[in-house]
């Protein structure tokens, strides 16, 4: 395989048969998950990458959909497609590290129960906002997920997808590899600036029609653990004026998760 090595990884990905992330099952054997719609950041070969006896497994099973708040002292709820376990991890790794694009389609699938189910979804001035990456790290990977995430999201519920209100201004390394919520908080000071896109949605804001309501900003991430993140974010808007409605992701690992059925 040293010519391999020279093949972009575009190319490699039409040679090489498609496989199930998590089954190893060769797409034409078995029954696939179908694609999504090719949006920002998805390419024309990518796969779902996804056998559809995995995703209902993962629909169906113990893991299925919850809603959290989050113990990180912010009062906006954490909407989950799962419990954070290792199929999950598993593909989530595989999408941000191996490259897997598609499997965005499948995965956003473990949102749809528990997005039904939210009051707000139906509302149509939903902004989702995905976390954005340092921008060294979305130049290695070539993508943020996030946006990904945020993409499928707004095309199967509407609202739009504003990638431009926030920039990390720093790496801020692993949150989750951080031992304490003091030593998480630390790492992410100051670590969000103000996009290019902030200062055009304040003034839509500012030139709001009468009986019209503000935007909805709804936060996107992969997976959340301690919530400091998407806390500090919620900081960042709601010091320029700004609510957030939820954090939606696809998985929370937290050991005080406390679920709240009604919301
Ligand atoms: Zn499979």
């Amino acid at each position: 395989m040293i010519w391999g090595r020279s093949l972009p990884a575009s190319l490699l990905e039409l040679v090489l048969p498609e496989r199930c992330s998590l089954c190893g099952a060769v797409k034409g054997t078995v029954s696939w998950c179908s694609k999504g719609p090719t949006l920002q950041g998805l390419r024309h070969w990518d796969g779902p990458h996804l056998c559809a006896g995995c995703l209902s497994n993962m629909l169906h099973g113990p893991g299925g959909a919850r809603e959290w708040v989050s113990p990180c002292g912010f009062s906006v709820p954490v909407v989950a497609g799962q419990w954070t376990n290792a199929q999950l991890v598993e593909l989530v790794g595989q999408w941000k590290y191996k490259g897997l694009r598609g499997l965005v389609w499948p995965l956003s699938q473990l949102l749809q129960p528990v997005l039904a189910s939210c009051h707000w979804i139906e509302v149509d001035n939903k902004i989702w906002v995905p976390l954005p990456l340092h921008g060294r790290r979305q130049r290695e990977r070539g993508f943020n997920q996030a946006v990904l995430l945020a993409g499928q999201l707004a095309w199967a519920w509407g609202g739009r997808v504003h990638d431009d209100l926030v920039v990390r201004r720093r790496s801020t390394g692993q949150q989750a590899k951080l031992e304490s919520d003091g030593e998480r908080a630390e790492n992410l000071r100051d670590a969000f600036g103000p996009g290019k896109g902030i200062q055009s949605l304040n003034l839509q804001i500012n030139a709001n029609l009468p009986g019209k309501d503000p935007p909805r900003i709804i936060l996107v991430d992969d997976l959340v653990t301690s919530g400091a993140t998407a806390g500090s974010l919620i900081q960042f808007f709601q010091s320029r004026g700004l609510s957030v409605e939820a954090v939606v992701c696809l998985g929370v690992a937290s050991a005080e998760r406390r679920e709240t059925p009604g919301y």
